[in-house]
């Protein structure tokens, strides 16, 4: 009788731990385990990259480190998972990521398939070209140009439907690659956030190679990918991105991932994406 109240009792706890950490759910990817898995750009200097050392390092991971430790996850319990912008929404309703910190513009189409926390920073869509072209100042000059940019992007969809519908646009799976046709003049320009075009723009092997038109085409408000309905993380994430802000970790991150860059970042938006 006492084994048998015993065993239920350790029956339970283990039921018990396992809901805790999220094995008892059952299909959760996203947090697997103890471990918390966050989709963020793995090929965009200054916001999301992986380095040759498998280092991660950016704006966007220190805003999902510092929203992960807020929700109980410190560094060693996260798994970075690349997220291109077309897959974003996929990753996170097939719970493989529990969010998304990846230049990831809130947009309505987007609040169809998934739910946003912030926004957290705001980006303008801009062009980069080479450095000795002027022949590309204003969005009109595109059409008839070869121009490059991702698929599943706000830019590219922008360019489309209003910016320069006769631009020869090419969209590739990343803006690394489109970085490659600029460099090779396979492409005319590359069209995305004026964010991702400085961090290019300043990496050492570019520099004196690419400029920037310094268009604002468009508001980009990044905010914080989750699953849509799930009420209790956008809460919890607005609370972390507010504390980022009010004690200084947002200042120091853009400073220090956007000063190189000489990137004149926006201030920090207000939050707007709340149950
Ligand atoms: N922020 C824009 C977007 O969400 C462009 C950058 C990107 O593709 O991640 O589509």
């Amino acid at each position: 009788m006492k084994l048998r109240r015993i065993s239920t009792a350790v029956a339970a706890a283990a039921t018990l731990a396992l809901v805790a950490t999220g094995c008892g759910g059952g299909g959760d990817k996203g947090k697997d385990g103890d471990k918390i898995v966050i989709g963020i750009k793995f090929d965009q200097p200054g916001l999301g990259l992986k380095t040759q050392d498998g280092k991660y390092t950016g704006f966007d991971v220190d805003v999902a480190r510092y929203v992960a430790k807020e929700l109980g996850y410190p560094e060693d319990k996260i798994e970075f998972k690349q997220a291109p912008s077309a897959e974003r929404e996929n990753l996170i309703s097939n719970g493989d990521v529990k969010f998304v910190a990846g230049t990831y513009s809130i947009t309505d189409k987007r609040k169809a398939r998934v739910d946003f926390a912030g926004p957290y920073f705001l980006a303008h869509q801009d062009l980069l070209v080479r450095a000795d072209d002027t022949s590309i100042t204003k969005a009109t000059d595109l059409n008839n140009k070869k121009l490059c940019s991702v698929t599943g992007s706000t830019s590219a969809q922008n360019v489309k439907e209003k910016l320069a519908p006769e631009a020869d646009l090419q969209t590739l799976g990343g803006y690394s690659e489109c970085l490659n046709g600029l460099q090779n003049k396979t492409v005319d320009a590359l069209t995305t956030d004026d964010s991702i075009l400085a961090g290019y723009a300043a990496q050492k092997e570019h520099q004196g190679k690419f400029k920037l038109a310094g268009l604002k085409l468009s508001d980009e408000n990044y905010g914080i990918g989750l699953k849509k309905g799930d009420k209790d993380l956008q809460g919890k994430i607005n609370k972390a991105l507010e504390k980022m802000k009010s004690d200084g970790s947002w200042e120091k991150a853009v400073k220090e991932h956007f000063g190189p860059a000489n990137y004149k970042y926006e201030p920090a938006p207000e939050i707007t994406e709340k149950g």
